[in-house]
């Protein structure tokens, strides 16, 4: 492993343990008061309680003082499911307000094909078309293959 591999779990390992010490529980404890409803959720205008800080720039880990800093490091209360959202690039939907979507998308994949039926529908046979089209050529194949076995077998058992 590298001197630097080796510094970056090194620094990665003291800011674990940073986040058990009570200085940083009391610090996001306290910001998590101030700030009750997971902002992910809160976008769409739903409260949903939450659960832990998610630090959005890298930079913020650098130091343990930049790392509790939440005033200044864009720290962002979230629920456990709002994290996972942060760390996915996904959003709440803002059609339905109940699914995650890609952040970069306007709405969920459902809401898409309840907007959009005839095209779903459409693709939903191209789909199946595929398929159909990939285990007919599975088939084929697996027939030619057994084919030549056959075959071989036969020639040598005619030696
Ligand atoms: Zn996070
Ligand atoms: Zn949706």
């Amino acid at each position: 492993m590298s001197p630097d591999n080796i510094r970056i779990i090194n620094h990665k390992k003291a800011m674990d343990a940073f986040r058990q010490t009570k200085e940083y529980r009391d610090a996001s404890d306290a910001w998590l008061v101030e700030h009750p409803f997971c902002e992910m959720w809160l976008r769409e205008g739903i409260q949903v309680k939450s659960v832990l800080v998610h630090h959005p720039y890298k930079w913020s880990y650098l130091t343990t003082a930049l790392y509790i800093d939440f005033k200044n490091n864009g720290a962002m209360a979230v629920s456990s499911a709002g994290h996972f959202a942060c760390h996915h690039g996904l959003k709440v939907c803002p059609v339905c307000k109940k699914n995650w979507c890609p952040a970069e998308r306007d709405m969920c994949k459902l809401c898409w094909e309840r907007a959009n039926p005839e095209l779903a529908e459409k693709l939903v046979f191209i789909r199946e078309q595929m398929k159909r089209d990939i285990n007919k050529r599975r088939r084929e194949s697996r027939a030619e293959f057994k084919k030549k076995l056959a075959q071989k077998s036969g020639e040598n058992s005619g030696k």
